[in-house]
Formats: C-alpha cells, structure tokens, sequence
C-alpha cells in the first residue's frame, strides 16, 4: 500500500526526493521517500508559502495522491479545543466532523455522485492512529468542525459549535470529502494548539507555535508508528465509496 502524508501548519518537510506530479488542478510538488517497506508520498497541505487554509488547493493536492497511486492518507493539522478536559499540547483523532465552510465540495460537477458520509474516516486507519497517538501522548478523539477561515471564530460562534463538536479547525474539509471520493482512506491526526474564542485569554501565536514545534516529534513519531501497522491488503470499504454514491 502507498501511503500519502498531507502535512498540516509545522509540517513542511520531510526528507527525500522532490518530484512533481501533475493534475488537471495544477502541477504538485511532493517529496518521495520509502519507510517500513512502503512508498510514501509528501505534500505540505499549505505549499511552500504557506497559503491559507482557504486558498489552499484541495482539489490538485488530492488528485497528486491520486496519480501518484496512493491508497491512505494521514493528515496532520492544528486544532482549537472548545472543551476544557481537551487541553492545549494534546492530540486528538476526529471520528466525524461538521461543514462550516463555504468551498468548492465536490470533483463530481458534471454528474450526481451522493457519497455516504456516516463513516468520513478510514475505521481501520483512524483506529490504528489513535491507538498509536495514545501511546505517546494524552489523545482524545471527537468531531472536529470546520470554519471557513481566515478569521478566527467569535465567542458566539464558538458557543454555540461547542454544543456539537469538541474542536475547532480550518482544513479538514474538503480535502477529506475529496480524499473519500477518490476512493483514498483517509484519517487524521491534529494537534490541539490552543482553546478556542472565550475560553482562555487572547490568543497569543507565539504560545501556539511553541506547541507545535514541541509537538512535531511526537506527530511524526505517531505518523511512523500507524505506517509500520497499516494493512498491506485494504479490507475497508473506503475505495467503493464513489461507486457506491453514484446514481
Ligand atoms: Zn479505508
């Protein structure tokens, strides 16, 4: 199985060989390397100048990993916690999340593809990487819900989601929906970096960096933990989902 990492913010290299892959989206650089037997593909979710999370290019950023052959994906990500036992420097695994943004969801423009949503992540995948992010770090799992960005949310809105979802985060979508619909599994690992709007002081960026740079050798640490346990055959039903929504 090729295995794809998609690097949230604090993740921007890994090493091995730079290659381009192109896609109808625009061409993709990632960087190839091998571990545990497996061929691994590398994107930076945000690109070398770190666009922001909604001007990133979902689309060309999942047909890479599609061209390149890659059958799962593990996305990293930073995380707001809207609840106090989910605190700050801890990981968290989503099992489901929420649709806040207001972006392009689909590459099935041209005709009716319903795919099931009541299982978004790879059950096999999603539980390998929470078992391993429990090994080496207080990991919580939950729904993440997704804001448009760049803003940051106010305390109403924080309020009011933290009634229907444990953390808050600008990323996961579309790129999982995407993920799904190229029949490619897909689980994710965030770092939980600060509390959201109104329940701590001002955010303060430097206090969120110094997490996540402290946080970055554990993720991967976690990251190779899942890859040397992950199953050689796919015995999930992620690659049937397209097939399956289309009418
Ligand atoms: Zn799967």
């Amino acid at each position: 199985m090729k295995v794809g990492i998609i690097g949230g913010t604090g993740l921007y290299e890994m090493e091995g060989e730079a290659i381009v892959v192109e896609t109808n989206y625009g061409d993709v650089e990632m960087i190839f390397f091998e571990k545990h037997d497996r061929q691994i593909f590398f994107i930076p979710r945000h690109g070398k100048k770190h666009k922001p999370a909604h001007s990133v290019n979902y689309f060309a950023n999942i047909e890479a990993m599609k061209n390149a052959g890659v059958e799962a994906i593990i996305a990293t990500s930073t995380v707001g916690s809207m609840k106090k036992e989910i605190k700050p420097g801890s990981i968290f695994i989503p099992n489901d999340f929420i649709d806040f943004t207001r972006r392009k969801t689909t590459f099935f423009d041209d005709e009716a593809v319903h795919i099931d949503m009541s299982q978004p992540f790879c059950p096999i995948i999603r539980k390998i990487l929470f078992e391993e992010a429990r090994k080496q770090s207080i990991a919580h799992e939950g729904v993440y819900v997704v804001t448009q960005g760049p803003r940051l949310e106010t305390k109403a809105e924080i309020s009011m989601l933290r009634n229907f979802a444990d953390v808050v985060g600008m990323t996961l979508f579309p790129e999982i929906v995407l993920a799904r619909e190229k029949g490619i599994c897909y689980a994710s690992l965030c770092i939980v970096s600060n509390f959201a709007a109104g329940l701590q002081e001002k955010l303060d960026i430097e206090e969120i960096k110094r997490i996540y740079e402290n946080k970055k050798r554990v993720v991967l640490s976690i990251i190779d933990g899942c890859i040397k346990r992950l199953p050689e055959e796919r015995k999930c039903d992620c690659k049937n989902a397209a097939d399956k929504g289309r009418i």
